[in-house]
């Protein structure tokens, strides 16, 4: 199985790019900001937990995010692999997912890493708030949150990846069939 993970600040495109890719090389794509908005969206106890989080720009624990990511592979038979988007956002859940492929016998194929300056990501939220309504993309505040949550403990991940050899950039400005062509460059290379 293929795992390839989606990398990049909030509103680098990493839904946009994740949707073609996984058309076109029959992989499963796993959002866990998706996951854990259908929870919310259900009403569920989880969702209702993780909404206080999110609604903040801070990050939901561990424990949560792994689990849907375990069942997803579990429940996954006819895919090639998966585009992990959104996950992992901090080192210690990079250390468990690499804990969790292992005991599957596997590993992480390459990280897609979307490089987009800040200015553009905020100009992005603020356009798809808009569009999909989401309640983490609408207030500034937040806004200006997840991007500082993205620095402190997503960013430690690329040191994490290129000590591992499996790190990989991609500019991520421009059309969306651009920025495409660029990722499937690459990830026709693994
Ligand atoms: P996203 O759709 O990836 O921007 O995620 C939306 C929100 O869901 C994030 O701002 C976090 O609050 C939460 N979230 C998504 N993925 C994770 C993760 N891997 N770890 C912790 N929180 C997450």
């Amino acid at each position: 199985m293929k795992y390839y993970i989606l990398f990049g600040p909030p509103g680098a495109g990493k839904g946009t790019q994740a949707t073609p890719m996984a058309r076109r090389y029959n992989l499963r794509h796993i959002s866990t900001g998706a996951l854990l908005r259908a929870e919310i969206a259900a009403g569920t106890p989880l969702g209702k937990e993780a909404a206080r989080l999110i609604d903040k720009g801070a990050l939901v624990p561990d424990e949560v995010v792994e689990g849907m990511i375990e069942s997803a592979f579990s429940a996954e038979k006819e895919a090639a692999g998966f585009i992990l988007d959104g996950f992992p956002r901090t080192v210690s859940q990079a250390r468990d997912l690499d804990a969790m492929l292992a005991r599957r016998g596997e590993s992480v194929t390459a990280v897609v890493s979307l490089i987009i300056p800040d200015a553009v990501v905020k100009e992005r939220i603020a356009g798809r708030a808009a569009i999909e309504g989401r309640a983490d993309d609408a207030a500034p505040e937040i806004i200006e949150n997840r991007i500082r949550t993205y620095h402190e403990k997503t960013e430690p991940l690329i040191a994490y990846y290129k000590e591992a050899g499996l790190y990989h950039e991609v500019a991520a400005e421009g059309t969306i069939e651009e920025v495409g062509a660029r990722v499937n460059g690459l990830v026709d290379r693994f």
